[in-house]
C-alpha cells in the first residue's frame, strides 16, 4: 500500500501509477489542508458524498449458479450468497470468489437508477452536483460533489444512508393509521404525495396491484380471500386511490392488508446501498478510468441521463486489441463487447485480451501464450 500521497496535476499521477504500477488505485472522497500529513493531522476539510452499489448486497436468483464461498478457518466451501458466519465452525472470514454477471449487474443498475431518483427528486440535487460511475467489478458508485454537502458530519450522512435504504421507515407517519382507517376521508390519511417517500410507497402498491397475481399476494402473507378481493376490485382499488386518495377507499381492505402491501412496497423502493461507505467522511473510493484488479475493466464515468442504456460488458473494456490463449479451470458463460463465450471447464482456449483478462482476473484461468 503507498498511501498519503498527493498530486499537483493529472500528469504527475499518470506518471507515478506508470513507475509504481499497482493492482488497484483509489482517492480519498476527502479535502484536506495536508494530504499527504498522517491521517489525524491532514486537517479534515470536508468530502464528496459516496455510495457504493454493489451486486454482493442485492440478492439476486442467480448468484447461486456463479459464486463460491471458502470458509478461511475450516475450507467448508458453498455456493451461493456468503453467510455471515461459518455454519461449521463459525468463522467469519471467507474467500469469496464472485462473479461478473449480466442479471446481477442489471439488478445493481436498478438500484442506481432508483438512487439517482431520490438524489435528483428528495433531496435536490442537479444533474451536474453528480456523476454516476460502472466500478469496474459487480456494481456502480455514486458521487455528490457538491458544496451543501460537502462539509456534513458521518452522523448526518449516517441519516442520509437511512432515508435511502428506508431504514426505520413507519407507515403510521404516512397516513396509515389503524384508528383513522375507518373515518372519512381527512387530509392526514391522504396516502398520494408528489414526492417522497409517501409517493414511494404508493407507487409501489400501485405497481404491485396492476400487475400482481394471487400466488404473488399469498407469497406477501396475504390471505386467500383478501388477495381475491383485491384481484376482483384492482381497477376500482387504484382509481379510488387516485381519486380519493384515502387508505379507507376499498372495502374489505382494512389496516392489516395496506400494512403489509406498504411493507412489501418498502422493500422494493428501498436502495440497497453498501451503508459504510456512504457515512464514512474519510473514505477511499476507486479511482475513475483506473482498472479493477478482480476483472481487468476498468471504472468509467457515464451521463446520469444514460444510464438505461449503460452497458458495462462494452464501455468497462479497456484492451481491446490481441488475443491471449489460456487454459480455463472453469468458467460460466459471460459476454465481452459483441461477443459471447463460454462456459468453460478444463480447456485450451484463445480469447481476444479483455476476455482472457477477465478470466485470469478472477483466477479461472491461467496465461499459456500471449499472441500478440
Ligand atoms: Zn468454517
Ligand atoms: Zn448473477
Amino acid at each position: 500500500m503507498l498511501r498519503h500521497k498527493s498530486f499537483d496535476n493529472s500528469g504527475d499521477l499518470k506518471k507515478f501509477l506508470q513507475v509504481s504500477v499497482p493492482s488497484d488505485a483509489y482517492c480519498s472522497c476527502a479535502f484536506y489542508e495536508d494530504p499527504e500529513a498522517e491521517m489525524d493531522r491532514k486537517g479534515w476539510l470536508g468530502a464528496d458524498l459516496i455510495f457504493d452499489i454493489d451486486a454482493d448486497h442485492v440478492p439476486t436468483c442467480c448468484e447461486k449458479l456463479h459464486d463460491k464461498w471458502v470458509c478461511s478457518v475450516c475450507d467448508l466451501a458453498g455456493k451461493g450468497f456468503t453467510p455471515p458466519s461459518c455454519p461449521v465452525c463459525g468463522g467469519k472470514k471467507f474467500d469469496v470468489n464472485t462473479w461478473l454477471c449480466e442479471v446481477c449487474l442489471d439488478s445493481a443498475k436498478r438500484e442506481a437508477v432508483k438512487l439517482l431518483d431520490v438524489l435528483r427528486q428528495d433531496f435536490g440535487f442537479s444533474k451536474k452536483d453528480i456523476s454516476v460511475f460502472f466500478s469496474g467489478h459487480r456494481g456502480y458508485h455514486v458521487h455528490v460533489e457538491s458544496k451543501a454537502i460537502r462539509t456534513v458530519d458521518a452522523v448526518t450522512r449516517k441519516e442520509i444512508v437511512d432515508y435511502v435504504s428506508g431504514l426505520g421507515l413507519d407507515v403510521f407517519f404516512h397516513g396509515l393509521d389503524k384508528k383513522r382507517l375507518r373515518e372519512t376521508s381527512s387530509s392526514q390519511s391522504l396516502p398520494l404525495g408528489k414526492f417522497g417517500w409517501r409517493k414511494r410507497l404508493v407507487l409501489g402498491m400501485q405497481n404491485l396491484i396492476i400487475n400482481a397475481e394471487e400466488e404473488k399476494l399469498r407469497e406477501i402473507g396475504l390471505k386467500k380471500n383478501i388477495a381475491e378481493t383485491i384481484l376482483k376490485n384492482k381497477d376500482i382499488i387504484v382509481k379510488k386511490w387516485l381519486n380519493r386518495g384515502t387508505w379507507s377507499a376499498v372495502r374489505g381492505i382494512g389496516f392489516e392488508t395496506w400494512k403489509k402491501l406498504a411493507e412489501y412496497s418498502l422493500g422494493i423502493q428501498s436502495v440497497k446501498i453498501d451503508t459504510v461507505v456512504t457515512t464514512d467522511i474519510h473514505r477511499l473510493i476507486r479511482l475513475a478510468d483506473t482498472l479493477h484488479s478482480k476483472t481487468g475493466f476498468k471504472k468509467v464515468r457515464f451521463p446520469v441521463s444514460a444510464i438505461d442504456d449503460f452497458d458495462p460488458f462494452k464501455s468497462g473494456v479497456a484492451f481491446k486489441t490481441g488475443a491471449v490463449t489460456v487454459f480455463v479451470s472453469d468458467a460460466p458463460g459471460f459476454r465481452v463487447g459483441d461477443e459471447l463465450f463460454g462456459p468453460y471447464k478444463k480447456q485450451k482456449v484463445e480469447l481476444p485480451t479483455a476476455a482472457a483478462m477477465l478470466l485470469v482476473c478472477k483466477d479461472r484461468a491461467k496465461v499459456l501464450k500471449h499472441n500478440v
